[in-house]
């Protein structure tokens, strides 16, 4: 993919996950959304060979599932993998609205994700970036491209109001 054509379909498929997010909020969960997008590359010439596809899509259901399992992307990788019917979710891109914890990364290391594009930084548990570097440690087989900031006034405007409203 372009350059310019792959900053649109980051933005597209992050106002996607903020959707998620949305629907999260209206059910009383922090409101946190995620998609996956599979496209498949040919290993040799690095070139696209399917346009990207939506192969799930999920917010945060930590208290609906009384799960703390349940966040956004992990949920949404679980549902890409019944989707692919493959455990390794290789060529695909993980859109997230907040940036992913030590657990959500960590699945993002074991799943063999090809990046992952994440709106809003987490100062108090973000792992891609601001606590932990997961996608880029050395001793871990696996590392994956992260892309940060991708409408993250948004995500944190819809965070805020929240929280707001809660208290
Ligand atoms: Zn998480």
């Amino acid at each position: 993919m372009v350059h310019a054509q792959q900053h649109e379909h980051d933005e597209s498929f992050m106002r996607m996950a903020l959707a998620e997010a949305q629907v999260a909020a209206a059910a009383g969960e922090v409101p946190i959304g995620a998609v996956v997008v599979h496209e498949p590359i040919d290993r040799g010439t690095r070139r696209s060979l399917a346009e990207p596809r939506v192969v799930a899509r999920a917010h945060n259901l930590r208290e609906t599932l009384r799960n703390p399992a349940a966040h956004a992307e992990h949920l949404a990788m679980e549902a890409a993998a019944r989707e692919l019917d493959a455990w390794r979710l290789t060529d695909c891109t993980v859109y997230v609205t907040l940036e992913p914890c030590i657990m959500c990364a960590g699945l993002m290391h074991q799943a063999r994700i090809s990046r992952c594009v994440y709106g809003a930084p987490d100062q108090k548990a973000g792992a891609l970036g601001t606590l932990y570097q997961v996608h880029a440690d050395e001793r871990l087989n696996h590392r994956f491209e992260v892309t940060s900031g991708v409408l993250a006034d948004e995500s944190t405007a819809l965070l805020q109001a929240f929280f707001r409203s809660r208290r």
